[in-house]
């Protein structure tokens, strides 16, 4: 157990060393250049979101119009866009662009892939780690896709079991391999800010099909290749 829970603080340090707080005027991104905030461009778009957030900030008993405040209304107009963009994209479309005829028919692995989404019940962050594998069956697919459809996937509002059948789901039918594992280890902050559960409490879940279910050796060496 002692192992287990150091094992979930690496992860955690790891995920904050590799997001840095940028340096700015307030104690996090506050930059209005952000080029991450600025794909939405519909001012439609954009408009109905903003009141939204300043109703939100009115029910939550804030003054919108305080200084500190002005702008949030559109910085999270946009940020939401960006948080859900994976809407308006197409995992199947997506992996389709990058698939190629191939003999190798070993297990393909891609794991620890960073994995950020939101929980459809209170749109609060939920993050961790996916490991992605398949038995290709005559076609394989660009690495980097297998990163890219969890991407697609989790910039949606989701749950975490959706979100692994659904990566398992566009994998098997865009390739049709003889099998998929997904694995994905997340902490949800609804969960830990909410303190309804422990603050390191991991959720993990798992979908897999074809010779994943029905060959105890695959499944095994598949857990086996994914324990840290
Ligand atoms: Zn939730």
């Amino acid at each position: 157990m002692k192992s287990n829970s150091m094992k979930q603080e690496k992860m955690l340090s790891d995920i904050l060393e590799s997001s840095k707080l940028p340096t700015g005027r307030g104690s996090c991104c506050d930059d209005d250049d952000c080029s991450l905030d600025n794909t939405e461009t519909d001012p439609l778009v954009l408009d109905g979101l903003s009141r939204a957030v300043t109703a939100m900030l009115e029910g939550i008993g804030e003054e919108p119009g305080r200084e500190g405040l002005l702008k949030t209304p559109e910085r999270v107009a946009r940020s939401l866009r960006f948080l859900t963009k994976g809407y308006r994209e197409d995992p199947e479309e997506m992996l389709k662009k990058a698939v190629f005829t191939e003999a190798y028919d070993e297990m393909v692995l891609v794991r620890d892939i960073d994995l950020f989404s939101m929980c459809e019940h209170h749109m609060l962050p939920f993050f961790g780690k996916a490991h992605v594998a398949y038995i290709p069956d005559g076609k394989i697919v660009g690495l980097s896709k297998l990163a890219r459809v969890v991407e697609v996937f989790a910039r949606r509002l989701q749950v975490q079991e959706r979100l692994t059948q659904q990566i398992r789901d566009a994998i098997q039918s865009v390739l049709n391999p003889k099998g998929v594992a997904v694995v994905i280890e997340a902490r949800h902050l609804c969960m830990v800010m909410r303190g309804v559960e422990k603050l390191n409490s991991i959720t993990t879940t798992s979908a897999m099909s074809g010779q994943f279910i029905t060959s105890q050796p695959t499944r095994s060496e598949f857990l086996r290749l994914i324990k840290p």
